[in-house]
């Protein structure tokens, strides 16, 4: 009997090795649905956005589709950004563990101060001009008609009221960090459909106005860390 089990022992012990690539493929196996989902919603929003919206470089114009593929107008490209500074944050990139994908761009005040104007990039209609605690914090959402909306997040002051009309290039508020932000940034979201699209489509291809990209980057992660100690929360 003791002779048997010693010899089982053995056995399990002389395949250690295949029981190791078992446990490997195991775990490779309950990763796989989080690898697809991350995957898939990398790849995903940028075809679902590209699908509402897409930006026609030789005419400097963007096609607005119906969520059935329709197309059903096409509009001019703005020139105007939100707020100058730099891009910390692209569309669709990581913001883990926030979210999955960022549903906006992140312009941020690359010497870390709050106050830059921050201004409407299309002519339309103030939806929402209020504060939340959590997410974007002080934020304005401006109504463009085209099934558009621009949204801007984490503002230190709103001088919009709800109704309002507002002209390309009005002052709608203040650069801040109120909500979910580790900095002074803006956090443009741009939906179609009330599905948030790339911003950049219809920004054009330039940056915003500031100082050189990378320089300002590096300045600006430097000043974050100096000057956030307990806030990492960012969205
Ligand atoms: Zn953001």
């Amino acid at each position: 009997m003791e002779a048997i089990l010693l010899k089982n022992a053995f056995l399990i012990f002389s395949y250690r090795n295949e029981l190791k690539y078992l446990l490997f493929t195991f775990v490779v196996i309950l990763a796989l649905p989080i690898i697809a989902v991350i995957v898939l919603t990398q790849s995903g929003i940028s075809l679902v956005s590209d699908a509402l919206a897409h930006y026609n470089p030789q005419t400097k114009s963007i096609e607005l589709f119906y969520p059935d593929g329709t197309k059903y107008n096409t509009i001019q490209a703005t020139t105007v950004w939100p707020v100058k500074g730099v891009v910390t944050l692209e569309f669709g990139d990581s913001d883990l563990p926030y979210q999955v994908f960022h549903s906006g761009i992140d312009i941020a005040n690359p010497d870390g101060k709050i106050g830059d104007d921050v201004v409407a990039i299309m002519p339309g209609k103030v939806i929402y001009a209020g504060e939340i605690s959590w997410g974007f914090g002080k934020h304005v959402i401006i109504d463009h008609g085209n099934n558009i909306t621009s949204i801007y997040g984490h503002l230190s002051e709103i001088d919009v009221t709800e109704g309002q009309e507002v002209a390309i290039g009005e002052i709608i508020g203040k650069e801040g960090e109120t909500g979910w932000a580790t900095g002074p940034h803006v956090h443009l979201q741009i939906d179609v459909w009330g599905i948030p699209v790339n911003p950049r489509t219809f920004l054009g291809e330039e940056d915003p106005p500031g100082k050189i990209k990378l320089l300002s980057i590096i300045t600006y992660q430097l000043t974050l860390s100096q000057q956030t100690q307990n806030k990492f929360l960012d969205l």
